[in-house]
């Protein structure tokens, strides 16, 4: 049977969207719980829907996420693959200012354009499952977790020193400030305010989350990123008294404690101005006057800079006072917020010591006799470890040793404790914002702060605002103004949004249960799809939302609103890499190497493009856009589509038998451990050699339509509709390797076959140099019994001249110069003309 060949030119346009209508109609990717089927839950990071629609980077995501789901859905799995919008946040209240649009105007036209263009690419989410985080559907429930969050101590109001990006006009998460800059703004420095703030308790998971970031099968430097994130170190906490008051100060290297000569406070410390002396009082607030308006190079210079405050610190061993000063280079949050500064041992604590006079005094001599070290001599502090002195009955132990017996004094003196220390903070979540969840909190000046009750959310964010004037909900009086749930006297609402990490800490439990209005999801219907399979994604949300969903689970796990046991949301983390342009820059506006996704798809379809993102590189590195790659990718469907035309249905011969099981061994462990590109090499090649045979079998045909589908999901499903099929290849089953038709032989043939080729080229290059002239006929000469194993037409097809094969053995060959003398095993003789 010939398959009826089409003559024109294939309109892959009308193709493609013809079973992307198709698909949406009959539902193919919509799912149900069922317990009969395992589950394979397969989920990208869901998207900030921008006016600039969907980038390149993003069709790169999305086809990885893709392609995956495919295959597991072929595979047998009940695949959950769905998509979402974090639609919440500041760019969209920027655009929109800027653009005098309403946020979500602006918000739901970039949603709709976005949707248009990820069908486009023939994503098979399914998309009755898909959310928005801006609508009241959704936030309410971000609103209900904060009030179970508060009931169960999670959530907390404290006036607290505050990260601020003038430019931003709010406050930003100890993880959105980069080496002092915005995240947002790197040419913007972060002030520090000090603010009434909402904060989530994440770290009473801290120990949890850094245990159980060891079993994730996630990237190796992800892990590492978070346990530095969370940092815990073990110390000991020392109370110092300053004023007659106790202040606990960590430290990890309590070995050195009679070598402090002076403490640190931190500038931002809330409780400064406690300790600072009437005379002082002028000096410390010029010196944080210039904090706040340092330029960035002077900035590096106040990391040394500081300011006396006028009071003395008693050291608990040795009852010496030592004066206390306000410094830059102590975090407000760490520890106490207060160091002690020990010179001799401490390089920073050395420069400023130096620059500042204070008194140096050495505890720790190096072991080395030579290398002893005096106050007036050092240029540098000794921070190794090493063996006591001037200690009193410390002397001469060792570092370890001293910091085990000095805590074990201070405990037994009640001075001090063991401890551990963490550098994870709670997590601010009060934004001075409209884009974001309003945070449920009504202020009564009768009861105080009052949680809104549970039967009012969701606290709807006003949608009549005015812009411009700082945060429009606080000059919105209908917001503001309301009553309170507990006296009915007059009280306010919080204006206060939530941080859009808030909306992505739990949107895939919501997708398990979307449309759910009576709780946030059902808690079996999260039972049975969760954890996510596969997650994936880019390596830059490391820290923040990769945290703060893993603290979720743990919280909603602890209030029972997930099943017990269910602790982790992301099994396995694939981090793509970036897309450079092709110029190997970043793709960027500026210098006009951005390749628009969708152009492309409109020239070359979206197949092609599909096609050519995957094999540009193995998808967690980092590639370079090539758009000859991606005409030549489309030029190879063009002829998979011509070959399935015209290609005769009847036996498949042993040899690509033997081929193409073995290409559906390799391609499936090629796809199940994301090295796309080799599969699609595999494909090539596969197809190469049916381009070779006479006829193929329809099953074997099928096979090959099969492999290829997740990556060209639309020609595949055509061209499987035009073999006759009625069902959708998308939902059919993947094909099963047969090994006992595998055959290395035909390996070895096709190599020995490449080898000839190589050295006829060699001869023919060798006589042209002699004579002058290009020769068109070339003579093989093969042992008897390889003379099946040598194709001749293939040959002559591979290097485009007459050729003939003869036995060694036979009479009536053609051989003017005896080559047939030189034939081997596996390598034939070679006569040309
Ligand atoms: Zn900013
Ligand atoms: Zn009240």
């Amino acid at each position: 049977m010939k398959i009826k060949a089409q003559k024109g030119k294939i309109d892959f346009a009308s193709i493609e969207k013809k079973w992307q209508k198709e698909w949406e109609k009959k539902k193919i990717f919509e799912v149900k719980e069922n317990p009969k089927k395992k589950k394979f839950y397969c989920l990208e990071m869901f998207p900030y829907p921008s006016a600039y629609g969907l980038h390149m980077g993003h069709a790169l995501n999305y086809t990885i996420g893709d392609i995956y789901s495919r295959f597991k859905r072929m595979n047998g799995f009940n695949v959950l693959y769905p998509m979402g919008y974090d639609a919440f946040g500041l760019p969209a209240e920027n655009a929109a200012i800027k653009a005098g649009e309403h946020p979500k105007k602006y918000t739901n036209n970039s949603i709709n354009n976005f949707i248009l263009q990820q069908k486009s690419l023939g994503l098979s989410y399914d998309w009755s499952r898909m959310i928005k985080t801006c609508e009241p559907e959704y936030y309410k429930w971000n609103q209900y977790f904060f009030l179970k969050f508060m009931e169960k101590g999670l959530v907390y109001r404290k006036k607290s020193a505050v990260n601020w990006c003038p430019k931003c006009q709010t406050v930003l998460a100890n993880e959105q400030v980069h080496g002092g800059k915005c995240w947002r703004h790197e040419d913007t420095n972060v002030e520090i305010k000090q603010l009434e703030q909402w904060f989530i308790r994440t770290t009473a998971y801290s120990d949890e989350l850094l245990e159980m970031v060891k079993g994730l099968k996630w990237p190796e430097r992800i892990k590492i990123m978070q346990e530095n994130w969370i940092g815990k170190s073990f110390g000991t906490e020392i109370d110092f008294t300053i004023n007659g008051k106790k202040w606990p100060i960590f430290t990890t290297r309590p070995d050195t404690i009679y070598g402090v000569t002076f403490m640190v406070i931190s500038a931002q410390h809330p409780k400064l101005f406690e300790i600072v002396t009437k005379e002082q009082k002028k000096e410390v607030e010029n010196f944080l006057k210039k904090l706040r308006s340092v330029s960035e190079k002077e900035l590096e210079e106040l990391d040394k800079q500081g300011v006396f405050t006028g009071s003395y610190a008693i050291n608990p061993l040795t009852n010496e006072k030592v004066p206390v000063w306000a410094g830059n280079f102590v975090v407000a949050d760490y520890g106490s917020g207060m160091v002690m500064a020990v010179p001799t041992h401490d390089q920073r604590d050395f420069e400023f010591a130096k620059k500042y006079n204070i008194p140096l005094k050495v505890v720790i001599q190096p072991k080395d006799e030579k290398k002893k070290l005096s106050e007036e001599k050092m240029n540098e502090a000794f921070t190794d470890e090493g063996i006591l002195v001037n200690s009193e009955q410390f002397n001469g132990m060792n570092s370890e040793k001293a910091r085990e017996e000095i805590t074990k004094y201070l405990e037994e003196k009640k001075l001090g404790r063991k401890t551990v220390n963490y550098k994870f903070r709670d997590w601010l979540i009060s934004r001075q914002r409209y884009w974001g969840t309003p945070i449920p909190i009504i202020y009564c000046d009768k009861c105080g702060i009052v949680p809104v009750p549970e039967k009012d959310l969701p606290v709807m964010l006003p949608e009549k605002v005015e812009f411009g004037k700082g945060n429009p909900l606080a000059t919105n009086k209908d917001f503001v103004n309301t009553t309170c749930p507990k006296c009915k006297g007059k009280a306010r609402r919080e204006t206060d949004t939530m941080d859009t990490f808030f909306d992505s800490s739990w949107y895939f439990l919501r997708y398990c249960d979307p449309k759910n209005n009576k709780e946030p999801f059902d808690k079996s219907k999260v039972k049975y799809w969760m954890p996510v399979d596969q997650y994936i994604g880019g390596a830059e949300h490391a820290c923040m939302h990769l945290i703060y969903a893993r603290f979720f689970t743990k919280a909603l796990r602890d209030l029972n609103l997930i099943t017990k046991g269910f602790d982790e949301p992301f099994i396995k983390l694939f981090n793509q890499g970036m897309l450079h342009g092709s110029d190997g820059n970043k793709m960027s506006k500026s210098l006009g190497n951005v390749v628009n996704p969708i152009e492309m798809i409109n020239r070359f379809s979206a197949d092609s493009l599909r096609l050519c993102l995957m094999s540009l590189a193995s998808p967690d590195k980092d590639s370079i856009w090539n758009e000859t790659a991606l005409e030549s990718l489309y030029k190879l469907i063009l002829k998979i589509n011509n070959f399935f035309k015209n290609a005769k249905i009847g036996n498949s011969s042993k040899r690509f038998e033997s081929k193409i099981n073995k290409a559906i061994k390799q391609v499936t462990e090629d796809i199940k451990n994301f090295r796309y590109n080799l599969a699609i090499i595999k494909l090539r090649e596969i197809f190469d050699s049916m381009e070779r045979e006479k006829e193929i079998s329809k099953n074997d045909l099928e096979s090959f339509l099969k492999l290829l589908h997740p990556f060209c999901p639309h020609i595949t499903e055509e061209l499987w509709h035009n073999l006759g099929n009625k069902s959708f290849i998308s939902l059919e089953s993947w094909p099963k390797a047969d090994e006992s038709k595998i055959d290395e032989k035909f390996e070895e043939i096709e190599k020995s076959l490449d080898k000839t080729v190589e050295d006829i080229f060699n001869v023919i290059n060798i006589v042209k140099q002699k004579t002058g002239k290009e020769p068109n006929k070339v003579y093989l000469y093969v042992l008897p019994n390889e003379v099946e194993s040598f194709d001749a037409g293939e040959l002559s097809r591979k290097i485009s001249k007459e050729l003939k094969v003869f036995a060694v053995n036979d009479k009536n060959k053609y051989d003017p110069e005896n080559k047939s003398s030189k034939a081997k095993p596996g390598k034939p003789g070679i006569f040309v003309e």
